[in-house]
């Protein structure tokens, strides 16, 4: 579980710098509140993946640690443009959550144990 902290520390920084580099590169202001909502959402998402598959054992990385769930964020993540339905503020959230989703399975391959390819 202290690394289920760790990812949702680390989800929560990826919210912030995520939400930061998009209204920079928007040139759009910060607004504080919905800083705290991008960390809080990252803080969730980047513990997602712990949270579906607690871990709990070793051979607890399945789908939603796996490479195919990191490539299904990444068209998620880049489809997200195309969803129309959704206004600006959905979509950053989606976006936020997404990134820090993905930090959690990019600082797992980064163990012995990495990531299953898909179970
Ligand atoms: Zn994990």
């Amino acid at each position: 579980m202290p690394l289920t902290i760790l990812h949702s520390f680390v989800g929560a920084a990826t919210g912030v710098s995520f939400y930061l580099l998009e209204r920079s590169l928007a040139e759009k202001e910060i607004d504080s509140e919905a800083l705290k909502r991008s960390a809080l959402i990252g803080g969730i998402a980047g513990a997602l993946p712990d949270i579906l598959e607690p871990p709990l054992h070793r051979w607890h990385r399945r789908f939603f640690h796996s490479y195919a769930a990191f490539a299904a964020a990444a068209v998620a993540f880049s489809a997200s443009d195309s969803f129309e339905q959704l206004d600006e503020e959905a979509r950053l959230a989606m976006r936020t959550a997404i990134a820090a989703y993905l930090s959690h399975l990019a600082l797992d391959s980064r163990t012995p144990m990495s990531l299953p390819l898909m179970l």
